[in-house]
């Protein structure tokens, strides 16, 4: 059975996103698609947008809500072990690892 296609939403000033492997500027597309491992638990939810994740309306990108405040969302884990995980699910400073849609 084809896939359907999905409709995500995102800020109207969101960035484009960049081709794969080019450096992240906070499009927000992946996360608005679905949720990293530790984004499922933040969010209690395996599907849809990560409830973390956080327009960062004077930088004009979206930002991870757990980095930013990992007490908020996972307040059982300490803080530095949070942004760790995040950052290595995420891969951070490795360039855009999503190709979900064409740069
Ligand atoms: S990893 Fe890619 S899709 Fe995700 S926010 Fe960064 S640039 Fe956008
Ligand atoms: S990187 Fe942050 S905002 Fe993105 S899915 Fe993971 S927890 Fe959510």
């Amino acid at each position: 059975m084809p896939q359907l296609p999905r409709v995500i939403l995102l800020h109207a000033d969101a960035p484009p996103k960049p081709p794969e492997g080019q450096a992240c500027n906070g499009c927000g597309v992946c996360c608005a698609t679905a949720p990293c491992p530790l984004g499922m638990v933040a969010s209690r939810r395996r599907h849809g947008a990560c409830a973390a994740l956080a327009w960062a309306g004077t930088g004009g990108h979206y930002r991870c809500g757990v980095l930013a405040q990992p007490k908020r969302w996972l307040p059982w884990l300490p803080a530095a072990l949070a942004r760790w995980l995040v950052r290595r699910w995420i891969a951070a400073g490795r360039g855009c690892d999503s190709d979900l849609l064409p740069g």
